[in-house]
């Protein structure tokens, strides 16, 4: 399976999965060659797999079927023959998705490219996508988010996949947030962090967004640690690095990089971004040393 470039999505899709937190209706979207069709593989067998321990183990039976594109629970829906799917195949798989898994623990369908779903074949999906059996799943696969109406849109969760172009700039633009807000941690202020992470949310950060910069919150936050303990961090954020290694003490580093950790495998699913970052907030200021908090 192809992680590389977007393998943070990868370990997001691990730890729902750890949490039994996968939804039941997503949106996987990103340009064309983002790997779109790996994922949503990986995330059915993420769905399918009996193991006993991580999701998916990628051994198991289920999810080799998964992976070789035969497992009769996972239907990867696609009409090669018509430009817009016929409406009966789309009524025909609503019906369908009443009948029990086969074998699987869920019934997955996997819309390979949404395009193929006009507003007459979505208003048909929507009541199944809204209402259907618990161990339904739709996974629509799309370049664009706008090729889903709104009202399928609000019952999923996005998952946004990158190229390599795009991958570059936002990791770029979310280390500067993420050294922005060690600099409130160094300065020990709750006020500041919270007025930081409001801003944010009002700059209305993306769930990808959040995402990136939870994760390099994260990793500057550890090459501080790693500081204490007399190892030397990367260069980009040695400076940072060491102003937190001097600042804050070994305890309180471990606890904000619990908190960014856990935030951070949550950040793919089922939380807001305004919520997160509010709760995040509260989360780090309980860490600071009462002496720090006022002034
Ligand atoms: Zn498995």
């Amino acid at each position: 399976m192809a992680e590389g470039l977007n393998d943070r999505i990868y370990e997001q899709v691990r730890a729902a999965a750890r949490r039994g937190a996968l939804h039941h209706a997503l949106l996987l979207t990103g340009p064309r060659g983002s790997g779109k069709g790996e994922l949503a593989r990986y995330i059915a067998a993420a769905m399918e797999c009996t193991a006993p321990g991580d999701k998916p183990c990628m051994a198991c039976a289920a999810c080799r079927k998964v992976a070789a594109g035969i497992h009769p629970d996972v239907t990867a829906v696609r009409d090669e023959g018509h430009k817009i799917l016929p409406v009966d195949t789309v009524r025909a798989l609503c019906a369908d998705a009443y009948i029990r898994p086969n074998e699987g623990a869920r019934k997955i369908y996997i819309f390979e490219d949404s395009a193929q779903l006009d507003g007459r074949c979505q208003d048909i999906l929507l009541k199944t996508v809204e209402e259907g059996p618990r161990y339904a799943a739709f996974l629509f696969l799309s370049e664009n988010a706008a090729a889903i109406l709104p009202t399928i849109r609000s019952r999923c969760v996005e998952l946004k996949l990158r190229g390599a172009a795009e991958t570059a700039a936002e990791d770029g633009a979310m280390l500067d947030r993420a050294l922005e807000l060690c600099d409130a941690l160094c300065q020990g202020r709750e006020d500041i962090l919270a007025s930081y992470l409001c801003a944010l949310e009002q700059g209305k950060l993306k769930r990808p967004e959040l995402s990136a910069f939870l994760s390099a919150s994260r990793e500057v936050c550890a090459a501080a640690l790693l500081r204490q303990y007399g190892r030397k961090a990367p260069g980009i954020y040695e400076e940072m690095a060491e102003r937190l290694a001097k600042n804050l003490t070994k305890a309180q580093l471990m606890g904000i990089i619990e908190i960014l950790q856990k935030d951070w495998e949550q950040s793919a699913f089922n939380v807001g971004v305004g919520h997160m970052l509010g709760a995040l907030a509260a989360e780090l200021a309980a860490l600071l040393p009462a002496k720090q908090k006022e002034k």
